[in-house]
């Protein structure tokens, strides 16, 4: 089995208790012929300032291009909060999102039956769901010029952003899409406001040709983008996989986001380019959910969502869909058994710490591993 490199950075607050599980896990799999990683483990955000007064070194994202995945816990804190701007703990993560060029933003919004009442949603509704939103994550609005406010001189202000996007960034957040529904469902939903935008025009124009080009085994759908908002919360179960623009994702990834319940839950991956020759592509995982302050070193902190996106790391950058399956399947039965962590905790379920949570899910790997 090829060694599969790996950059750990557990950042701050919650961080290095929920990394903890994923190192844990890891070794469990590494001892029991599952995977053969090779861990290194570095600083980011505030404790990376701390120590070397900048939000990530020069010589930690060597190690992060050299990695063949980057799996980050969370950033960030009050402590910092006086810190220069340049230097702040989030700036570590945009230079690692910017250098590594990681434009495919993956977020997957996954119901676990044992928590559908969580929702506010009905049961019915997302019991079981499954989605995914691929956004574009380096173009667009958030990044096109000019993008300006300008005083017109009589009262009045003038704000301009602008959207912008090339062929070449439909095409390639395009074939991630596709690809992912591949290893899925086989479905993609293509969203923009083709009806008055022309990026939108554009965007249904690419994806439409990559698609015959390339993926004719892919099921495409387009949807207009406020409609897709309104079946997002309606029906989601239609959905397999979702692709869209910078900004709609934005405002859809996190729609779906809630669809699910709690913060301590959800994964995310962001993919650059595959290198033609290594046929390897940059990617980084990482949890939505923040460092939580509120909580660190108390034992509090889910490690769901970290571990989840460890699962994300093994489908997408090392094709291990067998034992990402198996590590989700896990994190259901453990939710079945009725183990919660205090952020998910109804009646009737038994309450565990950070360590508990991570040693219950390694225990359902291992008796699914047989
Ligand atoms: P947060 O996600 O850290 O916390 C929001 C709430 O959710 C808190 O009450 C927290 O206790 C709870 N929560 C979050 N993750 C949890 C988990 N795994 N288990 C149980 N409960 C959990 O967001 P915030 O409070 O707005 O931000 C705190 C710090 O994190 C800030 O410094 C912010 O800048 C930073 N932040 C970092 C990232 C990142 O690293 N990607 C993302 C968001 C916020």
């Amino acid at each position: 089995m090829a060694t599969q490199k790996l950059l750990l950075l557990p950042g701050d607050g919650i961080g290095p208790e929920v990394m903890a599980e994923v190192s844990r896990l890891i070794d469990w799999m590494n001892q029991n012929g599952l995977g053969n990683f090779e861990t290194e483990t570095d600083l980011v955000g505030g404790s990376c300032y701390d120590a070397h007064q900048q939000a990530i070194t020069d010589a930690t994202m060597d190690k992060a291009k050299a990695a063949d995945a980057v799996i980050l816990a969370a950033v960030g804190g009050p402590k910092w909060d006086k810190v220069p701007f340049e230097a702040r703990p989030e700036a570590g993560l945009l230079r690692l999102r910017k250098d590594l060029g990681l434009f495919a933003n993956l977020r997957p919004a996954i119901c676990y039956p044992a928590l559908a009442e969580a929702s506010s949603l009905k049961r019915e509704v997302v019991d079981g769901l499954d989605i995914m939103i691929v956004r574009e994550l380096t173009g667009g609005v958030y990044f096109g010029e000019p993008k300006t406010i300008t005083d017109l001189g009589n009262g009045q202000k003038r704000a301009i952003d602008t959207q912008v996007y090339d062929t070449y960034e439909i095409e390639r957040i395009g074939r991630v899409a596709f690809e992912m529904a591949r290893k899925r469902r086989n479905k993609v939903t293509s969203m923009e406001k083709r009806n008055v935008m022309k990026t939108g025009i554009l965007w249904n124009e690419v994806v439409t040709r990559v698609h015959a080009a390339e993926f004719k085994d892919v099921t495409l759908e387009h949807q207009l983008a406020d409609s897709g908002g309104m079946q997002l919360v309606r029906w989601p179960k239609q959905f397999d996989v979702i692709v869209t623009d910078n900004l709609f994702g934005d405002v859809l990834s996190d729609i779906a986001a809630m669809l699910t319940g709690s913060l301590g839950m959800l994964p995310s991956a962001s993919l650059g380019e595959t290198d033609p020759k290594t046929k390897k592509r940059k990617a980084m995982y990482e949890p939505v959910h923040g460092s939580a302050p509120d909580i660190a070193g108390k034992g509090l902190a889910n490690p769901i969502a970290m571990i989840a996106s460890f699962a994300m790391a093994l489908r997408y950058s090392f094709d291990m869909g067998k034992e990402a399956d198996m590590i989700e399947q896990a994190i259901a039965a453990v939710l079945d058994k009725g183990l919660r962590t205090a952020d998910i905790k109804s009646e009737g379920t038994r309450v565990v710490n950070t360590q508990q949570m991570g040693e219950a899910i390694v225990a359902e790997v291992a008796a699914l591993a047989g």
